[in-house]
């Protein structure tokens, strides 16, 4: 998709360690006018799956996953937690995930009441990388006997491994912008 990876090379920041900062427009300050440009991208990418529930994960992806969800006829949003809370009652799916950018291990979380055996969910993140959080994801609708329609992601980074495996898999793995290589010297980003 064009215009978010033109707005990757205007405004995204090269870190070491593979990260790349783009809180200026997609995870920490938002550019709302752009989530919705990327529902419809995702809205057309997937057109003809049924889509019962948008599936995400905190933070970063609610947003996201609101603004796409209207361009999916307002279906419902379930955003997995990272970390147990008293809110909730015990019938929880429950995943170990590895967080990519903070080096610890989280456990996610979704009431069951949220998620119900058949129901078909297209899950959405803000970054692919090693694949971790999303296979917590799958793991949860795999405990629910909910069906995987696709995986939307805002971006991914194409040099490390979590999109091949996923896809390989036969998960239908639609990112809107692909990293091809990014260097933390000069700032230059590439893509696929
Ligand atoms: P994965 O589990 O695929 O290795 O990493 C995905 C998660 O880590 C995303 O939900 C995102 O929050 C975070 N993440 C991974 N790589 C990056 C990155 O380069 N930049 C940012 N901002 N977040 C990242």
């Amino acid at each position: 998709m064009r215009e978010l990876e033109e707005r990757i090379k205007q405004e995204g920041i090269v870190r070491e360690g593979n990260v790349l900062k783009v809180d200026s427009f997609l995870n920490h300050q938002c550019d709302v006018a752009l989530y919705a440009d990327m529902g419809d991208e995702w809205a057309r990418r997937f057109s003809g799956r049924p889509v019962d529930k948008i599936l995400t994960i905190e933070a970063s992806g609610i947003g996201i996953a609101c603004v796409a969800a209207t361009r999916f006829n307002n279906t419902p949003v379930v955003f997995a937690r990272k970390s147990q809370s008293i809110n909730l009652d015990g019938e929880q799916y429950v995943a170990r995930v590895h967080s990519y950018t903070h080096g610890n291990d989280n456990t996610v979380i979704v009431a069951k009441r949220f998620l119900n055996k058949g129901e078909h969910v297209l899950i959405i993140d803000d970054f692919l990388a090693n694949g971790c959080a999303l296979d917590g994801l799958i793991e949860i609708c795999e405990q629910a006997g909910a069906i995987v329609e696709g995986i939307g992601i805002a971006v991914e980074k194409g040099f490390q491994p979590g999109g091949k495996r996923l896809r390989e898999k036969g998960f239908d793995v639609q990112s809107l912008a692909i990293v091809k290589s990014m260097d933390a010297k000069t700032g230059k980003i590439e893509f696929e």
